[in-house]
């Protein structure tokens, strides 16, 4: 062991203490703690607005918002999707009892190639749950017109693209409706949370049955819900930390930044360029070890001799899990396997100093 200090690959987008402190005092005249109190409302009206005026459904955590989703549009058969996710994305699939069918990633952004889309539908297919991976966006447009085409429903697992826009536009605005994860991680946090963003109503009023057991009054249940209600805590925390969102998303700005103007130009290294009309959240910064010196391992096993924890976001495919991998073959993505072997995605978050970008990427170059 050495005494460097510790850099994860990401740390907690936190407000000031003191403006938590004034964020929840109230709750302690009113002692109301959850179910849909005044937090609560507050978040979901602010959210709203941030989302261009879309329909905001807030949950206890982005998966179970998935999930939700999947379960109000009554979904059946097959669903095509990435294996180039994080676990949650397949798993709201197969626990809501669809099989999923394993689309493969485009080499320039990482996202669904929509180019084999079209193959893959079959007349059990009843949807397309792409995902705006590391914040960059899929083709919605091309996607939208296949949904079109097959009478598809499209959702978007936006987890990673909370801010991200498109010629001045939400990327919440494409799809059925969109989820986002609010989880500690990521770029906008509510501890753990979740949202869905649509504009679809009748979806709205069944996914608030869906969150509170079905309950429509004290003595009238209409459906088997489930419990995903965000509690008035984490809505406060969205609440202060929605006030920061901007300057946080600059600060990870200049990190990005920095990294680029270290890496950008290796041989061997490649970096995902955003479009001229995208507006970036700057969630992750990828890096693909193609040709370069070193492999991806050795990179990741140099910064760790360093106490820095990179992550291998994403691999395993979640195709290659150990509860799929008997049922999925991951050679039928390959652009989605060769990525996954030779991605890192480095330490990213607005208070990670400049000079320690500069001391991770000399490990990474040295
Ligand atoms: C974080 C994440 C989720 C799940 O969100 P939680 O809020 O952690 O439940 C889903 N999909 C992707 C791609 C994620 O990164």
């Amino acid at each position: 062991m050495n005494d460097e200090p510790t850099i994860n690959v990401t740390q907690s987008s936190m407000p000031e203490l003191e403006a938590y402190i004034e964020e929840i005092k109230g709750l302690w005249d009113s002692k109301i703690i959850t179910n849909m109190g005044t937090k609560h409302k507050a978040l979901q009206l602010h959210l709203m607005d941030f989302f261009d005026g879309s329909l905001v459904r807030l949950f206890t955590n982005g998966h179970l918002a998935l999930e939700s989703i999947i379960e109000a549009m009554d979904l059946r058969g097959e669903v095509i999707t990435t294996p180039f996710t994080f676990a949650s994305t397949t798993h709201a699939i197969v626990r809501r009892g669809l099989k999923p069918v394993f689309c493969d990633i485009n080499y320039e952004n990482y996202t669904m190639d929509v180019d084999k889309i079209e193959g893959l539908i079959t007349e059990h297919t009843s949807a397309i749950i792409p995902v705006h991976v590391y914040g960059h966006i899929c083709n919605v447009a091309e996607i939208q017109r296949l949904a079109q085409k097959y009478s598809l429903k499209v959702i978007y697992d936006a987890a990673h693209a909370f801010g991200v826009k498109v010629d001045g536009k939400s990327i919440s605005s494409y799809g059925d409706a969109s989820m986002y994860s609010f989880h500690a991680t990521k770029v906008f946090n509510t501890i753990e949370g979740g949202a869905v963003v649509t504009v679809d109503s009748d979806l709205c009023t069944k996914m608030d049955l869906i969150k509170n057991f079905g309950i429509c009054d004290h003595e009238k249940v209409d459906y088997w819900g489930t419990n995903g209600k965000m509690n008035e805590f984490q809505a406060a925390m969205g609440l202060c930390n929605l006030r920061r969102i901007d300057t946080e998303i600059e600060k990870r700005g200049k990190v990005v930044k920095r990294y680029r103007d270290h890496l950008e130009k290796l041989k061997g290294i490649k970096m995902v360029k955003e479009a001229d009309n995208v507006c970036s959240n700057h969630a992750y910064l990828p890096v693909l070890f193609e040709d370069y010196k070193y492999t991806r391992d050795e990179v990741y096993e140099k910064l760790k001799a360093h106490n820095i924890f990179a992550r291998k976001y994403f691999y395993p495919l979640t195709s290659d899990f150990d509860c799929y991998k008997s049922r999925f073959d991951s050679q039928l993505t390959p652009v989605a396997r060769h990525v996954a072997n030779r991605i890192l995605t480095l330490p990213l978050y607005p208070e990670l100093e400049l000079c320690n970008v500069d001391r991770i990427c000399e490990i990474i170059m040295k």
